[in-house]
């Protein structure tokens, strides 16, 4: 770093240098000479390396102020012929404001589209444009910009309507036709012609500069030093971490410089690492690269003369200052793009082709600035975006090509900008028909994809690492065909049908590629040793499936260009199956009296693929030809006659055929990537241009052929037509091998043929098959959704297809089939099905998976007998075919078909030996009720039909085949009675009605109305409906039984929750009556109840007795103080959720004297419960058994769990709470009532003796040996006072460890120490603890609006009162001089003690935790006196005491009335607010200056009142349950009487300022030397950091209602340590608001000796050590506890579906949800936020596998 100290002089020494230079004069002299080029040239090679680059440390501030002065001075003084802020202005008059808004966003912005007006989901707004728009009013999507890209407002093509927002409404006088040069000046116009072809000129050259060591002629610099840098550049495939590793060895820095380092790589592309001379660099290089040469490509690294990087330096420098130019001018920008596209005299490449070629080569941070020159000017400049376009398209190969090789992401190659051209519909189509783009882009993807098989198809089995990176980057380009593509053409010319059609073989050659890729051959035998590669076809497929989509409607939209895209897409299919027939042998097939040629051909014997993209795009036209009705209005155009209909199914049927051999289990030594397949084939992504298409290929080819030829070939297709063909099919169990699995393989072939010819037929939902709109198609899609159960509108947006601007068409038809029901607090809003539209459900729907389709029949059936009907699921009536395919319904009445049906009606007579199924049954009985219903449709339409469609005919005729069989309806009349079809009863009746019903309509056809349709009547046999009810019981039965079972399981594994409630019942239960029990015991001393002092109610020994379980053993045990301890789980957690001052800077926990509670309550020690009680013992030996199975388990994998048992947590063995400690459980301590009692003042006094007689025995004792004057000082205790007593432990062994472990628990958890059972600060916790526990539940009382007692749920209440009770007994487990101690401090707070220094002054008190402390200490001192005097006048001394130092605090802190408002209240507190009055005056009198003059008695009594009510009722519950009080039934209520209540429970009189006035002659004195405390004054003097009281709850931070606010606040956040980065995770803390920058490097920080992200490391400082954050990109909250814990919740901002958008994927607006905020609240304001992660990482375990520290 030796020239770092040279650095600070050398600019300083050039600026007197420069300090003659006049950039006016230089101005003048360079429009004087001839070459301005040199001449420019020659002043930046001059001044350039003396700004720039002149040591290890750059001075930016420094560099751009020279750079203005010296460089850019003259080139605007050039340009202007004036001073250039003069100049500027005039520029910018004349300027006519862009109407296009092109705000580029940033990373992390919010964008909005309109989904109704949006021309393509890439048009977007800015939150600014977009709140200014129409469009907030209607259905739009949010999302949050990977950054680049800009706002579309203005850009007229974007919009369907409303284009602009306020701010960009073009003006009336629209001039904008106007060329903006118009205004200009020619010398003007000649002057910036010059600047800015030199400057662009300059800097493009030295952006594309590749020498390390020399310059472009004509920048050489004057002298050059041995200066080099050593410049590392960005790469994507080495890691933070090596960058880092190597760095710190290479140029030997500290970790932090080298993150820096890197952090810079990677946001800028390159970094210079080292100056120095060339040898200092070189060295440097050589150990990068050596270091980072081994697994992959080694970093890149240059070593670079200065003056070169300085050159680039200011080539940014100088693009950046163009963009800043242009923006005040449009004229200007014109004659920037006009000077960019410029060709040279040669037809050389103009300068912004140069750029764009050199793109790949350049680094990220010169690449962003012309990128974003490139949007400031070309792509806003109508005229120049245009011819920008072209050049673009021009160069698309050549670009593409770059890319793919280029090692950056898309975003920051050129090639990303695309969008911004391609989208625009009149760009897009201008470019299809003069640069032939779409051929372009298509070819171009082609190329890239070389390698094939011998057919010329894709493989993409071998590919290596390289290929796959390839095959990445190149499905880019069918992002811009689809760009391309997105908006269809309203008219066409002949030449865009020509570039179109040219396109579109340019894309059946892309498809030829795929047709029959990836075959599979049947594997038998062994299993596949290696699943083939699978993924890269499919993912093809997917990102094709818009593009196949697209074309089809673009050719819809022009009968010419459909028919000539229909020849074509034929002609393919004919090439790829030219060799269809070749090396097959032909063969006839023969049934039923009919007969037809065609191949031998075994799906499961030879290779199939299941890829056939140019099938299924023929498909897609045949349709459309017959929906647009070109089919019937130019039949001559069309080459029908050369159809050949098998040849047309043969291939998809092969691919339906291996979906159901698959099914049938037959493939299954192919392994997963099959089944995966299969799979995708019908998934809803890929499913319309897939499993679809293929169904409508069969329909098509059916329609051509006789139905009886089409079916046989299915049946051969299937390997089912043996079965079938064979003159005695019907007897097919007698014949049949025995071969079980191949029966079974067989009937599941059957089901599965049966499902295709139902579906073949009955599917008529595609526009042009059917005669049906778009619209059915999507209300049956989600009417069947719905059948299944009622869902979230999410999960219907997946089960649909959706097109490619991201819409599903769902919300024009939801209403209609659906009603919404909305959420609760917790779930999402649900939509139901119209029970209307049941009667649409088909049970053979072609998109139910096998699972959806039982899963909907079940639903269907329950909800038909809930109705009371009959639970038959006939066929839906149908849609009527087109014309085109109208001939498919002969295909149920066909002789085949029949034959099948019959021989399965036959089989089915013979209770099942496995040859026929179930299934197979329910599906023949389906084709015959759509025989029925289609034969019931054409007798109702016309005539004719009806007599050609004679379906009833049919089935009545017998057999004819050799034997009379007998006819199907026959078969179906025996079947009605047959005992083993019960199941199938119900639709045989429905079918044998219909039938009657039809041949009653055929006999009174001529005249009569149409039946009927219905098939319902009411002649239904009581017996059957007996049977019916008998078989749903029996099911229903089965059922329950079912549902047991599952929860007997549930219960074993979970045991708790199905019993936490029973058990908690059964508690509460026991409490009530106890508690009844207790008020109507007539053993108080006194009438009202009083849970404090001499006159408190007293427990009966009856009252006393506690029986308990252990849930471990379930033994009962009664509570006493020398029997088993019993325990209860507990959590100890430090807690922050009262925190007044999040500022308090952490402590050391090894010196912190927490005695003291300062009154912000910074934080302090929470005790939670789940309140499930276990014998001390049952509970160690579970610990112990937890802690050797961990043990175990970490040896054996290294998971974590969501407990850490070494710091001693477990889950409860009940409810799975964690809980890390256990609370003894003790009984209620026995008290006489004694009568005599010393009054306040008496008892101070006392008790100040006996606290002198300790001080003096303590001396004596530290002084033994040596002789001490002092220690003779002498010393009487009072009477009855032993000094030398030892009172006796009263508790048993067991009770007396259990005190110690929970004592050590709160003490190490508290402080954050290693467990130390001797230290003195074991007891202070566990008070502290007792207080705040007491503390936060009054406050959460409060808040969310509960009475004080009697609304607390068990747990709690079981938690607090064994806490307090444990309080109590606590000091018997520490050293009694040490509990003395802190009870002699304690007490000196408040009196006086001249032997003990620092007493903190009133105002740094917390006086409820003093109370507790006092009372809780207050055992060891008196256990020593026996003279009689009680424990309990000793509380009620210490509550007075406390309450009047709390009132003081509270006056002393009140705030001046703000208003004077004589507020006269009646003479009832007249009284009150005189004493508060004289009270206040003596305090000001203590103070002299330091207080406000208040003369509001009614004010201070409002002070006092509202301030002391928090207190008042903590103390309450305190002592309630200390001593165990009943509370009076006041408090539990909630409002009026409230305070008489409390004062009345707590002994204290209504007005509590009479304590004072009754002992004026103790307390006066005690107030002034409270008041005299030095630090009294200082703390009203700075009164920024005073505790006010009552102290306000704590609240989560206020959250915006609309989402987009939240993100548009973390878009402009940048991280803290990276200098203006934007942050990559912005996270927001709930509960102070703080923003950070999560999950990130650069905000990484060191805790405890581990790295942690910055929500942990916050947590530490704001929550100790829990936290609740909302990660803003996400949409998520975040709960954090500790390092190792953590989980995701629910976010409270819920859609117009009530839905949240976790990860915001979906983009629909989100709206803050205030029921489920204050659930967030109330979580933390009761310390659940960790019992909450718990849970969760109980209920799912990848949760624990998170790395929650780097958050
Ligand atoms: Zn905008
Ligand atoms: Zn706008
Ligand atoms: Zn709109
Ligand atoms: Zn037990
Ligand atoms: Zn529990
Ligand atoms: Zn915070
Ligand atoms: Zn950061």
């Amino acid at each position: 770093m030796a020239a770092a100290e040279t650095d600070s002089e050398v600019p300083c020494a050039r600026c007197s240098d420069f300090l003659h230079f006049s950039a006016k004069d230089t101005a003048a002299k360079w429009l004087e000479v001839d070459n301005l080029l040199k001449e420019v040239y020659q002043h930046l090679a001059c001044f350039v390396p003396k700004i720039y680059c002149l040591g290890p440390n750059l001075n930016p501030q420094n560099e751009d102020l020279l750079a203005q002065l010296l460089l850019q001075g003259p080139l605007e003084w050039y340009l202007c012929g004036e001073e250039p802020t003069v100049g500027l202005a005039k520029l910018e008059q004349s300027n006519q404001p862009s109407q296009l808004c092109g705000h580029v966003f940033k990373v992390g912005e919010p964008t909005y589209s309109c989904r109704d007006c949006a021309a393509d989901p890439t048009c977007v707004l800015c939150m600014q444009c977009f709140l200014g728009s129409v469009h907030k009013e209607h259905r739009y999507r949010m999302t949050t910009s990977g950054g680049g890209g800009f706002c579309d407002c203005g850009d007229t093509e974007a919009w369907k309507k409303g284009p602009y927002c306020q701010k960009h409404e073009p003006n009336i006088s629209d001039s904008s036709q106007k060329d903006p040069l118009a205004n200009l000046s020619e010398q003007m116009i000649t002057r910036t012609r010059n600047v800015f072809s030199i400057i662009l000129k300059y800097a493009v050259h030295m952006l594309t500069w590749e020498k390390e060591d020399e310059l472009p002629e004509g920048l050489e610099p004057p002298a050059r030093g041995d200066t080099y840098y050593c410049m590392l550049f960005n790469d994507e495939v080495h890691t933070y971490e090596q960058v880092i590793y190597t760095l710190q060895k290479a140029v030997n820095c500290t970790q932090k410089e080298a993150v820096s380092f890197a952090t810079t790589v990677d946001r800028d592309g390159r970094k210079s690492v080292r100056f120095g001379d060339f040898q200092f660099c070189e060295q440097a290089k050589s150990v990068i690269v050596r270091n980072t040469s081994r697994q992959t490509k080694p970093l890149r690294v240059q070593v670079m003369h200065s003056s070169v990087v300085a050159h680039q330096c200011f080539a940014l420098k100088a693009l950046n200052w163009l963009g800043q130019i242009i923006k005040s001018s449009d004229a200007l920008r014109r004659i920037l793009c006009l000077v960019g596209l410029q060709q040279g005299p040669n037809g050389e490449n103009s300068l912004v082709d140069t750029l764009m070629l050199c793109d790949s080569k350049m680094w990220k941070g010169a690449r962003n600035v012309y990128h974003q020159l490139f949007m400031s000017s070309l792509l806003m400049d109508p005229k120049y975006k245009k011819l920008f376009a072209i050049q673009f398209a021009k160069n698309y190969e050549r670009l593409q090509s770059d890319y793919v090789k280029d090692d950056h992401d898309r975003e920051f190659s050129i090639t990303d900008l695309s969008v911004q051209m391609f989208t625009v519909p009149s760009l897009a189509r201008m470019l299809i028909t003069e640069e032939n783009l779409m051929t372009t882009i298509i070819q171009t993807f082609v190329d890239h994809l070389r390698h094939r098989d011998i057919q010329g198809r894709f493989q993409f089995e071998r590919y290596t690492a390289q290929q796959a990176f390839k095959f990445r980057r190149v499905q880019s380009l069918i992002g811009d065909l689809k760009y391309v593509l997105i908006s269809r053409p309203t008219e066409w010319s002949d030449q865009l049908r020509e570039k179109f059609l040219e396109g579109f073989e340019a894309f059946l050659e892309l498809l030829k590629c795929m047709q029959g890729m990836d075959p599979v051959v049947r594997q038998v035998g062994q299993h596949i040793e290696m699943e083939p590669e699978w993924e890269a076809a499919f993912t093809l497929q997917m990102k094709l499936t818009h593009i196949i989509s697209m074309m089809q409607e673009w050719c819809a939209n022009d009968e010419k260009v459909l028919i000539e895209a229909y020849k074509k897409c034929l002609s393919a299919l004919t090439h790829c199956h030219s060799g269809f027939t070749d090396g097959e042998q032909p063969i006839t097939l023969s049934m039923c009296g009919h007969s037809v040629d065609t191949i031998r051909y075994c799906v499961s014997q030879e290779k199939v693929s299941i890829h056939l993209p140019v099938s299924r795009l023929l498909a897609g036209l045949h349709a459309l030809l017959s929906k647009t009705e070109v089919a019937y209005r130019f039949p001559e155009l069309l080459p029908l006659s050369e159809l050949s209909p098998p040849m047309l199914i043969e291939h998809p049927l092969r691919c339906l055929v291996l979906c159901a051999q698959v099914h049938a289990g037959m493939w299954r030594r192919n392994g997963f990537s099959l089944v995966n397949q299969i799979y995708y084939y019908h998934n809803v992504k890929c499913r319309v241009e897939m499993f679809d298409k293929d169904l409508v290929m069969l329909q098509a080819g059916a329609s051509m052929m006789d139905p009886n030829h089409f079916l046989m070939i299915v049946l051969s297709r299937f390997e089912l037509y043996h079965i079938f063909s064979s003159a005695d099919c019907r007897k097919r169990y007698g014949r049949e091998n025995i071969n079980k699995d191949v029966v079974q393989q067989n009937n599941t072939l059957i089901e599965e043929m049966l499902h295709l010819v139902i579906m073949v037929v009955g599917e008529r939902y595609i526009a042009g098959v059917g005669q049906v709109e778009s619209y059915d198609e999507i209300k049956r899609e989600i009417i069947h959704q719905l059948c299944i159960r009622p869902m979230a509108h999410s999960e219907l947006v997946k089960a649909l297809p959706e097109n490619e601007n991201k819409e599903t068409g769902m919300e024009r038809v939801i209403d209609h089939v659906a009603l919404f029901k909305k959420p609760g607090v917790t779930g999402r809003g649900l939509y139901k099905l119209r029970p209307e539209c049941a009667k649409m459900f088909n049970l053979y729907f072609n998109h139910y998976s096998r699972a959806d389709q039982s899963k909907a029949e079940e639903a269907q059936r329950k909800i038909k007998r809930q109705n009371g009907e009959d639970s038959v699921l006939p066929p839906p009536v149908p849609p009527h075919f087109c014309p085109l395919f109208g001939s498919l319904v002969n295909i149920l009445q066909c002789d085949v078909l029949l034959g099948i049906l019959g021989a399965v009606l036959q089989w089915a007579m013979e209770p099942s030996g496995g040859h026929w199924s179930e299934s197979m049954l329910q599906r023949v009985l389906h084709l015959l009720g759509m025989g029925l219903v289609e034969e019931q449709q054409h007798l109702t339409g016309s005539t004719e039909d009806g007599i050609s469609f004679n379906f009833t005919l049919k089935i009545s005729r017998p057999g004819e085949a050799p034997g009379n069989t007998p006819s199907i309806l026959a078969l179906l009349e025996t079947l009605q009675n047959a005992p083993h079809l019960e199941v199938h009863k119900d639709m045989i009746r429905w079918i044998l009605k219909t039938v009657a019903n039809i041949k009653t309509t055929r006999e009174c056809t001529a005249s009569a109305s149409p039946a009927d349709s219905s098939g319902h009547s009411q002649e239904e046999t009581v017996r059957d409906k007996d049977k019916a009810e008998r078989k749903r019981k029996a099911e229903m039965a089965r059922l329950r039984r079912e549902k047991i079972m599952a929860q007997m399981s549930e219960m074993q594994r979970h045991f708790i929750n199905e019993n936490k409630d029973l058990f908690q019942q059964s508690l509460e239960e026991l409490d009530a009556t106890t508690s009844t029990s207790l008020e109507h015991s007539p053993s108080t001393c006194d009438s009202t109840l009083v849970c404090v002092g001499p006159r408190r109610w007293r427990a009966s020994a009856s009252d006393r007795r506690q029986v308990v379980t252990c849930i471990l053993c379930q033994e009962e045990q009664e509570i006493r103080v020398d029997g088993k301890a019993m325990v209860l789980a507990a959590f100890v957690q430090r807690s922050t959720v009262m925190s007044k001052n999040r500022k308090r800077p952490t402590y050391n926990p090894d010196k912190y004297d927490p005695l003291f509670m300062h009154p912000d309550l910074s934080f302090g020690t929470h005790t939670g419960s789940c309140g499930h009680i276990m014998h001390s013992h049952c509970w160690q030996r579970y610990f112990e058994a937890v802690q050797a199975k961990e043990q175990r388990r970490q040896q054996r994998l290294r998971v974590h769990t969501s407990y850490d048992v070494e710091n001693g947590e477990f889950l409860c063995p009940l409810c799975e709470c964690l809980s890390n400690t256990v609370i003894p459980l003790l009984p209620l301590t026995k008290t006489t009532c004694s009568t005599e009692q010393p009054d306040q003042r008496q008892w101070v006094n006392i008790t100040s003796q006996q606290i002198k007689a300790l001080h003096a025995a303590r001396k004596k004792t530290n002084a033994e040996g040596v002789d001490d004057a002092d220690s003779a000082e002498d010393c009487h205790p009072p009477d009855g006072f032993r000094l030398d007593h030892t009172p006796k432990n009263p508790y048993s062994g067991t009770i007396k460890e259990m005190l110690t472990t929970f004592g050590t628990a709160t003490y190490k958890v508290g402080l954050k120490v290693h467990p130390n059972e001797q230290d003195a600060r074991v007891p202070i916790m566990c008070w502290g603890s007792c207080a705040y526990t007491i503390q936060s539940i009054e406050r959460l009382l409060v808040d969310e609006e509960k009475p004080l007692f009697g609304s607390l749920p068990c747990r709690q209440n079981d938690c607090l009162s064994s806490l307090t009770r444990f309080g109590s007994a606590c000091w018997t487990a520490s050293s009694q001089a040490v509990v003395h101690g802190h009870f002699i401090r304690l007490l000196a707070a408040l009196v006086p003690d001249s032997q003990v220094e620092n007493t903190p002054c009133i105002l740094d008190i917390d006086m409820f935790h003093m109370l507790v402390s006092l009372v809780l200490s207050y055992p060891a001192l008196h256990c020593l006196d026996s003279s009689g005097m009680s424990e309990d006048a000793a509380q009620l001394h210490l509550l007075h005491l406390v309450t009047i130092a709390h009132i003081v605090q509270i006056l002393l802190t009140s705030i001046p009335e703000e208003v004077r408002m004589e507020q006269e209240s009646g003479g009832a507190e007249r009284e009150e607010e005189e004493s508060v009055c004289l009270l206040y005056n003596t305090l000001r009198r203590h103070l002299s200056s330091g207080l406000h003059e208040v003369t509001s008695g009614w004010h201070l009594w409002h002070c006092v009142k509202t301030g002391i009510l928090p207190y008042l009722r903590a103390a309450a519950l305190f002592f309630h349950y200390l001593n165990g009080a009943p509370a009076p039934p006041e408090l539990h209520a909630v409002g009026v009487g409230e305070w008489e209540a409390l004062c009345g429970y707590l002994c204290l009189p209504s007005n509590p300022l009479q304590l004072y006035y009754n002992n004026l002659e103790l307390l006066e004195p005690l107030l002034q030397g409270w008041c005299s405390h030095p630090g009294v004054l200082q703390a009203l003097q700075s009164s920024t950091a005073l505790i006010r009281f009552p102290r306000e709850s704590n609240h989560l931070i206020e959250l915006p209602e609309d989402y987009s606010a939240l993100i548009n606040q973390a878009s402009s956040f940048t991280c803290p340590k990276s200098g203006g980065d934007k942050s990559r995770a912005p996270t927001l803390c709930l509960v102070c608001g703080a923003m950070l920058c999560s999950q990130s490097y650069c905000c990484q920080t060191e805790l405890e000796g581990d790295d942690v992200g910055a929500c942990t490391a916050h947590t530490f400082t704001c929550g100790a050590g829990v936290g609740i954050f909302l990660r803003v990109r996400e949409s998520q909250v975040l709960f954090l506890a500790g390092k190792t814990k953590g989980c995701f919740y629910a976010p409270p901002y819920l859609d117009d579906y009530g839905e949240t958008d976790q990860g915001l994927r979906r983009g629909n607006p989100l709206h803050l949800c205030q029921e489920r905020y204050r659930k967030i609240q109330k979580l933390w304001r009761q310390h659940s936020i960790t019992e909450e992660i718990g849970h969760a990482q109980e209920a799912n375990q990848t949760l624990v596998g998170i790395d929650w520290q780097h958050l």
